[in-house]
């Protein structure tokens, strides 16, 4: 579509160089870059003096037509130095409309509860790695300063940091693929992750959930797939009643959304059908998305929505 649109699987591609000044990484446009036939070579041929460099490991760079790099860019990671590919490709997919619509809700006990009753565990994996990244990085504080020891225990510590991010960003590709696949619609609140990061007692809970990033993702797919992601401001969704619409005041520890109209739900379960009904309120007021999908989505959501779902739950 775009070009510099983050690609389903990123073109990175491990390089065969150890070090690499910092003038030489970064960004450049294609044309200072030729690929060997094989594409199993990429020769630099700006003046940075990088020359040919052999492509590691596993790529799907072969896929792409040579024309369809726009840029190149050399980063380096904890366990060696990339080169990313920007790939001006139509990306989009044809996936069949399955008129299902969802509701997300982000917690801390879950990575999500969607408008189902569906839990989504979160995969904490931070708090998995906890004992080891201490671990690491103690030694590093045991080796003498300025020393190779030191900087490799280092480098060990950096990695088993990068072998989360790779973790958490495959987790947050996979299930956001999985629900815009499965809905043509989906529905979250628009959380405003930095803020909450501010509270401390959440922060580490909370930026191990890494919800921006699957959020972007949800994003992403619902563009490459034609469905409708939609954010919605979370003001009450844990508070009102998706029955009734009462409010029902609970602090954070109340787990359980119980009211008198006699819906007793768990609280992120209510919450998400809120948001469900939220999202689809704003499509019916505001045509959002303005794709024909949308138009439909409103139109048999409002036939569907609440009194089926909640009629559901009470038979619960
Ligand atoms: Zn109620």
């Amino acid at each position: 579509m775009i070009a510099d649109q983050v690609v389903e699987e990123p073109c990175e591609v491990k390089i065969s160089s150890t070090v690499l000044k910092t003038s030489r990484r970064g960004d450049r446009p294609a044309e200072f870059i030729s690929l060997h036939p094989t594409k199993r070579r990429i020769n630099f041929t700006d003046k940075k003096e990088i020359g040919e460099l052999k492509l590691m490991g596993k790529w799907d760079i072969h896929t792409y037509p040579v024309k369809s790099i726009k840029r190149v860019r050399i980063v380096r990671r904890a366990d060696g130095f990339f080169v990313q590919f920007c790939i001006d490709v139509e990306c989009k997919q044809e996936v069949q409309s399955t008129g299902q619509e969802i509701g997300l809700d982000f917690g801390l006990e879950h990575f999500y509860t969607d408008s189902n009753g569906y839990h989504e565990p979160n995969p904490r994996f931070l708090r998995k790695a906890q004992k080891q990244i201490k671990h690491a990085q103690r030694r590093i504080y045991k080796k003498q300063k300025g020393t190779n020891g030191r900087k490799k225990a280092r480098n060990r510590y950096a990695r088993k940091h990068l072998k989360i991010s790779r973790q958490r960003t495959e987790h947050a590709k996979s299930r956001a693929r999985h629900v815009m696949r499965s809905n043509d619609l989906c529905v979250y609140e628009n959380l405003q992750v930095r803020n909450m990061v501010r509270n401390h007692h959440l922060a580490k809970s909370i930026n191990d959930a890494g919800w921006r990033q699957f959020r972007s993702y949800l994003e992403y797919f619902a563009n490459k797939c034609g469905k409708v992601a939609l954010a919605v401001e979370p003001h009450y969704t844990s508070q009102e009643c998706p029955r009734c619409g009462m409010m029902v005041k609970k602090s954070l520890s109340t787990r359980t959304h119980t009211c008198k109209c006699g819906c007793v739900l768990q609280r992120d379960y209510a919450a998400a059908i809120n948001i469900l009904r939220k999202g689809k309120e704003k499509i019916a007021t505001s045509g959002h998305g303005g794709s024909k999908t949308s138009k439909q989505k409103s139109r048999n959501a409002r036939g569907v929505e609440t009194s089926v779902q909640s009629g559901a739950i009470l038979i619960e």
